[in-house]
């Protein structure tokens, strides 16, 4: 048995404020919200990144995603919404349970974007390769060797 705590969230053996549940899927608020109404949303079943989750049942979390964005704006009267997914250790991912979270936007909140920076001529072109040639041999975990 899975002893991940989202797992366990799931299964009802640590607490959790749930906002959805249905056979697949749960939501509920993150016990450290970035900002109130700050909201997870997972499949039920253990998987590490998104790139496991079988693409059926991402169907089914995605499409809930978009529905409890819509009800956390609805909720917490934001304009907008970050939607956020870390995908392993050094993106910041610090639950090895795949995960999106829901952050609800108000004007003047605070919360900065990322610092953006600029590409020479020659460098986009071989981004463009490379991520055209990694999709070619996408093995189907995402993730190519160097
Ligand atoms: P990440 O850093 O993308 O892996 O996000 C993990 C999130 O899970 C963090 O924002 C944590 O605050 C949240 N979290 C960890 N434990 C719990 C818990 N028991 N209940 C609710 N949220 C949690
Ligand atoms: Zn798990």
């Amino acid at each position: 048995m899975e002893t991940c705590v989202f797992c366990k969230i799931g299964r009802g053996e640590i607490p959790s404020s749930k906002v959805y549940e249905d056979e697949n899927v749960l939501a509920f608020l993150d016990i450290s919200p970035i900002k109130k109404g700050h909201t997870l949303v997972i499949p039920k079943e253990h998987h590490e990144t998104i790139t496991d989750v079988p693409d059926i049942l991402l169907q089914e979390v995605i499409v809930a995603v978009k529905s409890i964005a819509m009800a956390v704006m609805r909720a917490t009267g934001a304009g907008g919404i970050n939607l956020i997914l870390s995908m392993h250790d050094v993106a910041g991912q610090t639950v090895p349970h795949a995960h999106f979270h829901i952050i609800p936007r108000h004007e003047g909140d605070g919360l900065k974007h990322w610092p953006q920076g600029k590409y020479e001529e020659s460098e986009r072109d071989e981004y463009v390769e490379k991520i055209r040639n990694a999709l070619d041999s996408d093995g189907g975990d995402g993730r190519t060797e160097q």
